[in-house]
């Protein structure tokens, strides 16, 4: 067994840039990944899928222009659309290549699993060394709907290879990528029906976000069938049928399932070499990040935590760190993401609703789009900010944006979180007219009153 100075299984978000480093530093460094370089970001998630809602959100703002006074034809070119997805991705995987190999790292193609004293194999080669760090992700969790294995579905892993716009699309699942796909299949003119079993759309956050959302995408001529649950799958002839509980059967040319992750576990025979996972698979670590198995750490998503690309790379910023002599810790940091429909949902730190579990005497403030200036002046009226804070110290807990490009918005909050400002901090801040961020003061002037 040759032995190197650290083992990388997975390039996801992590694993990449914390390879360059230890690279960088002359450590001898093997990487392993068994499908496409860069991971679920650059392949099948972040990339291609916001390069695609690039083409969908010009075709949806394009039509909306309408209700301004300029008419525009849209005339949509989708197998353009998606070599331009598909240009877009390759090149940022075939970077990711470059970069492991002028790390310099050693890369092996293959499948990456333990050995029972700790090594790792793959590609015939048996290696060991201090340091091994699993950065393997996650991937679709397909449901066992009954009739839906062996048909044509697509994924997030397939999704960017079609060429064909669907007429008809039925999209299970209404978290964030239902969504955001959904909306941008309707925009570019498909026919799209969201099911999901919860009673309301993207359930992880509050009701009124749900609600919302559900409007926008109704505006796009997206149909929901919320509150129920997939029966059965029929194909043939190029048609699905998708039962659904309860008696309906809707059909169309495309089914996008989009209902959960599982974590890339099941190859390593981590439980073999002494790596505990939790009951739903995924790897169980220490506040620094290290598994049970001293010297084998893992990040990114197959730890189970929120699901993101920049948690992913902070992981790895936190773990180099660690390895580093400095206290660090996995959790000292505030959560913020966004989703990526029309109009765009950033979150930062807590919502009411998990304030209040969380123990904390919270208190919201909140105010709609359709009041703010900027919105009406540009014909926007669906959306709202709400802020959270701890009545009392007057500390900010967590925002909720619903609006235009609140993805970039939100992270005046991650920033006034991390550094433990309160709301008459923000309050008193004098913001530029007319921006959607002017009203951010305004919000947190309301709890003044
Ligand atoms: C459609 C979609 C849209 C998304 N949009 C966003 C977004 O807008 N913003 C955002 O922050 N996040 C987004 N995400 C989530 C984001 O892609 C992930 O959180 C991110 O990639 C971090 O993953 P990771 O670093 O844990 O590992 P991954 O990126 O999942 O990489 C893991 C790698 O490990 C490899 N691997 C697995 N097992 C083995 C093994 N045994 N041996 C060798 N290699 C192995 C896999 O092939 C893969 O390449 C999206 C995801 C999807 C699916």
């Amino acid at each position: 067994m040759k032995e190197v100075d650290a083992i990388i299984i997975g390039t996801g978000q992590g694993g990449m840039p914390l390879a360059g480093a230890l690279a960088g530093e002359g450590q001898e460094v093997v990487v392993f990944e068994r499908s496409r370089v860069g991971g679920s970001c650059l392949n099948y998630g972040c990339t291609p899928s916001k390069t695609f809602l690039a083409a969908a959100h010009a075709a949806g703002r394009a039509r909306a222009a309408a209700d301004l006074g300029v008419r525009v034809t849209v005339d949509v070119d989708f197998p353009a659309i998606m070599r331009r997805v598909r240009k877009t991705r390759d090149s940022w995987s075939e970077g990711a290549i470059k970069r492991i190999i002028d790390a310099p790292a050693t890369l092996i193609m293959a499948e990456g699993s333990f050995t029972a004293d700790g090594g790792v194999q793959g590609g015939g080669e048996e290696l060991s060394a201090p340091l091994v760090v699993i950065n393997t992700g996650t991937s679709p969790f397909v449901p066992p709907v009954p009739g839906l294995g062996g048909t044509p579905y697509l994924t997030d892993r397939n999704f960017w290879d079609i060429t064909e716009l669907p007429s008809t699309t039925l999209v299970l699942g209404g978290g964030y990528i239902g969504l955001e796909l959904g909306q941008g299949l309707a925009r570019l003119g498909s026919k799209v029906h969201i099911i999901d079993m919860q009673e309301r759309v993207m359930s992880i956050e509050s009701p009124d976000v749900s609600q919302v959302i559900h409007e926008a995408l109704e505006r796009d001529g997206v149909s929901f069938h919320l509150g129920v649950k997939a029966g059965s799958v029929e194909h043939s002839n190029g048609t699905f049928k998708l039962a659904l509980e309860g008696g309906d059967t809707l059909q169309g040319d495309a089914l996008f399932v989009a209902t959960g992750r599982k974590p890339n576990t099941a190859a390593l025979n981590a439980e073999e070499a002494g790596i505990e996972l939790d009951r739903r698979g995924f790897i169980e670590v220490d506040d620094e990040f290290e598994t049970s198995h001293t010297g084998v750490y893992a990040i990114g998503d197959v730890i189970g935590q929120p699901a993101f690309t920049h948690v992913s790379w902070e992981d790895y910023r936190r773990l180099y760190g660690i390895l580093h002599g400095e206290d660090r810790k996995k959790d000292d940091r505030v959560l913020g993401y966004a989703m990526y429909t029309e109009p765009q949902l950033g979150r930062a730190g807590l919502s009411l609703e998990q304030a209040l579990e969380q123990g904390f005497d919270a208190q919201e403030a909140r105010m709609d789009i359709k009041d703010m200036s900027r919105a009406i002046e540009w014909g926007q009226d669906l959306g709202f900010f709400q802020m959270v804070i701890d009545k009392d110290t007057g500390l900010i807990l967590g925002a909720t944006l619903v609006g235009y490009e609140a993805g970039e918005l939100v992270h005046v909050f991650l920033d006034l979180i991390e550094a433990g400002a309160t709301w008459e901090l923000l309050e008193s801040a004098q913001h530029i007219n007319p921006t959607y961020a002017e009203y951010l003061p305004s919000v947190a002037r309301m709890f003044k009153d």
